[in-house]
Protein backbone atom coordinates (compact mmCIF):
# COMPACT_ATOMS: atom_id res chain seq x y z
CA UNK A 1 0.00 0.00 0.00
CA UNK A 2 1.29 3.51 -0.66
CA UNK A 3 2.19 5.89 2.07
CA UNK A 4 0.04 8.76 3.65
CA UNK A 5 2.89 10.81 2.08
CA UNK A 6 2.28 9.11 -1.21
CA UNK A 7 -1.79 9.11 -0.91
CA UNK A 8 -1.12 13.05 -0.23
CA UNK A 9 1.10 13.82 -3.27
CA UNK A 10 -1.56 11.28 -5.39
CA UNK A 11 -4.45 14.26 -3.62
CA UNK A 12 -2.57 16.97 -4.66
CA UNK A 13 -1.82 16.32 -8.17
CA UNK A 14 -5.45 15.27 -8.98
CA UNK A 15 -7.29 17.89 -6.90
CA UNK A 16 -4.76 20.59 -5.97
CA UNK A 17 -5.12 19.78 -2.21
CA UNK A 18 -3.86 17.38 0.07
CA UNK A 19 -6.24 16.12 1.67
CA UNK A 20 -4.49 14.61 4.56
CA UNK A 21 -7.24 14.21 7.21
CA UNK A 22 -8.66 12.04 4.76
CA UNK A 23 -5.59 9.99 4.23
CA UNK A 24 -4.42 9.69 7.97
CA UNK A 25 -8.04 8.67 9.06
CA UNK A 26 -8.18 5.81 6.84
CA UNK A 27 -4.48 4.68 7.46
CA UNK A 28 -4.89 5.04 11.24
CA UNK A 29 -3.21 2.13 12.28
CA UNK A 30 -5.42 0.68 15.03
CA UNK A 31 -8.54 0.93 12.43
CA UNK A 32 -6.96 0.75 9.73
CA UNK A 33 -8.93 -2.85 8.95
CA UNK A 34 -12.12 -1.29 9.23
CA UNK A 35 -11.69 1.58 7.43
CA UNK A 36 -10.14 -0.17 4.33
CA UNK A 37 -13.51 -2.60 4.25
CA UNK A 38 -14.85 -1.98 0.70
CA UNK A 39 -18.44 -3.24 2.57
CA UNK A 40 -18.38 0.14 4.84
CA UNK A 41 -17.96 2.66 1.39
CA UNK A 42 -20.80 4.06 1.34
CA UNK A 43 -21.13 5.20 5.09
CA UNK A 44 -17.41 6.38 5.40
CA UNK A 45 -17.68 8.32 1.91
CA UNK A 46 -20.92 9.79 3.45
CA UNK A 47 -19.07 11.08 6.13
CA UNK A 48 -16.89 12.83 4.41
CA UNK A 49 -18.84 14.48 2.09
CA UNK A 50 -20.60 15.91 5.15
CA UNK A 51 -17.38 16.92 6.50
CA UNK A 52 -15.19 18.38 4.08
CA UNK A 53 -17.43 17.63 0.62
CA UNK A 54 -17.76 15.87 -2.72
CA UNK A 55 -14.20 15.92 -3.24
CA UNK A 56 -13.12 14.75 -0.29
CA UNK A 57 -15.08 11.26 -0.43
CA UNK A 58 -13.66 10.90 -3.92
CA UNK A 59 -10.58 10.97 -2.47
CA UNK A 60 -11.27 8.41 -0.33
CA UNK A 61 -12.92 6.55 -2.92
CA UNK A 62 -9.58 6.95 -5.04
CA UNK A 63 -7.40 6.09 -1.66
CA UNK A 64 -8.81 2.75 -1.61
CA UNK A 65 -9.13 2.47 -4.99
CA UNK A 66 -4.80 3.47 -5.25
CA UNK A 67 -4.59 0.81 -2.09
CA UNK A 68 -5.84 -1.72 -4.05
CA UNK A 69 -3.86 -1.10 -7.32
CA UNK A 70 -0.40 -0.90 -5.08
CA UNK A 71 -1.28 -4.34 -3.92
CA UNK A 72 -2.07 -5.94 -7.49
CA UNK A 73 1.46 -4.65 -8.51
CA UNK A 74 2.92 -5.92 -5.79
CA UNK A 75 0.99 -9.37 -6.27
CA UNK A 76 2.52 -9.04 -10.17
CA UNK A 77 5.92 -8.79 -9.04
CA UNK A 78 5.73 -11.70 -6.57
CA UNK A 79 4.69 -13.59 -9.14
CA UNK A 80 7.15 -12.48 -11.51
CA UNK A 81 9.92 -12.91 -9.08
CA UNK A 82 8.70 -16.31 -8.56
CA UNK A 83 8.51 -17.18 -11.94
CA UNK A 84 12.18 -16.17 -12.60
CA UNK A 85 13.32 -17.89 -9.80
CA UNK A 86 12.00 -21.34 -10.57
CA UNK A 87 13.00 -20.74 -14.50
CA UNK A 88 17.04 -20.04 -12.84
CA UNK A 89 16.04 -23.29 -11.12
CA UNK A 90 15.16 -24.95 -13.93
CA UNK A 91 18.57 -23.65 -15.34
CA UNK A 92 16.09 -21.89 -18.45
CA UNK A 93 16.85 -18.04 -19.32
CA UNK A 94 14.66 -15.12 -19.48
CA UNK A 95 13.88 -13.85 -22.36
ZN1 LIG B 1 -4.78 2.94 2.83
Amino acid sequence: MPSIEKHIETSTKRTGKQYRQVHEWIDDPPYKDERHDITRVLEFSRMFQDKYGEEAAQEYVQHLADDLNGKFNHLVEDVQNLVDNTLAYFGAKKR
